[in-house]
């Protein structure tokens, strides 16, 4: 596959995504997928599902991880319920996301991805301890399935990312960054982010937002790509220096307005096939 293959944030029957059908119709050759329910990881449709990405000529490059009970409402919500740092619900969250990487297995995909949530700093915190371990527990799963596990950014600052992957001390961890969430969690400026993690990214979102009046303490707004403050010249310029080569993934959570939100996936394919030929 050549350099920065276009792809797309898609779902089966869970997540923001689009629907498979809409990744055929956009066009794109890659796509990303949001785990589908406990009861579609079955082998029977993991071969279904597969049949029809090699009809549609599509490249799964992806699974992420995605648990029921998970809010994005706003910052104080994700805190408590996103990932694998909610006490309550760790240790079956660890072992679902042991099932999605067996899962992506059976799709043959090399990389599982995940929000871990919002990973205290203090190194002395038990919690950060504690997360360091299912953390561990999870690439360990991976890397026997032959994968690499991807952290999405967003939650964390680039140091405090850099911090907690350093402290994991596993070779098959690294990042699926994420511009747009630097901006809407207030967790930094996204292209001074990405150069300071770049050697760990290894799969990105092409996503756009704009700064909340107080970050971090209330969303920014995702917006259509293009249209908010990451800058997307600077940020594929930024990609390219960084030597990165892998799929451009947009992602436009809006699953509520389909029609919409096909419209400005299609506008951003666009907009990512002219950049690219400009930059590459
Ligand atoms: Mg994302």
């Amino acid at each position: 596959m050549s350099a920065w293959p276009i792809g797309v944030f898609a779902s089966i029957d869970a997540g923001l995504g689009v629907k498979l059908e809409v990744a055929k119709e956009l066009g794109v050759p890659t796509i990303q997928l949001h785990a589908p329910h406990a009861s579609s990881r079955t082998p029977a449709r993991a071969q279904e599902f597969l049949a029809k990405l090699k009809s549609y000529g599509i490249t799964l490059t992806a699974v992420f991880g995605g648990f029921k009970g998970e809010s994005y409402a706003d910052i104080p919500t994700v805190v408590k319920t996103v990932g694998l740092v909610p006490a309550e619900t760790r240790a079956a969250r660890t072992k679902e996301m042991k099932e999605i990487s067996d899962f992506a297995k059976l799709l043959g995909c090399p990389v599982v991805a995940l929000h871990v949530g919002f990973v205290p700093h203090d190194r002395n915190d038990p919690l950060y301890k504690d997360v360091l371990a299912v953390t561990r527990e999870v690439c360990d799963h991976c890397k026997a399935n032959g994968q690499a596990l991807h952290l999405e950014t967003g939650q964390e600052t680039a140091e405090g990312l850099l911090q907690f992957i350093g402290d994991v001390q596993r070779d098959n961890l690294f990042v699926n960054f994420d511009p747009a969430n630097m901006i809407l969690y207030g967790s930094g400026e996204p292209i001074a982010a990405l150069k300071k993690v770049g050697k760990y990214v290894r799969s990105i979102h092409c996503k756009d937002g704009t700064w909340a009046k107080h970050p971090g303490k209330e969303w920014g707004c995702e917006v259509p790509l293009g249209q908010g403050d990451v800058g997307m010249y600077n940020y594929l310029h930024t990609l390219k220096e960084i030597g990165y080569t892998g799929p451009l993934t947009i992602e436009r959570e809006i699953p509520q307005e389909p029609e919409r939100q096909k419209a400005e996936i299609s506008h951003a394919v666009n907009l990512l096939t002219a950049l690219r030929e400009k930059l590459l």
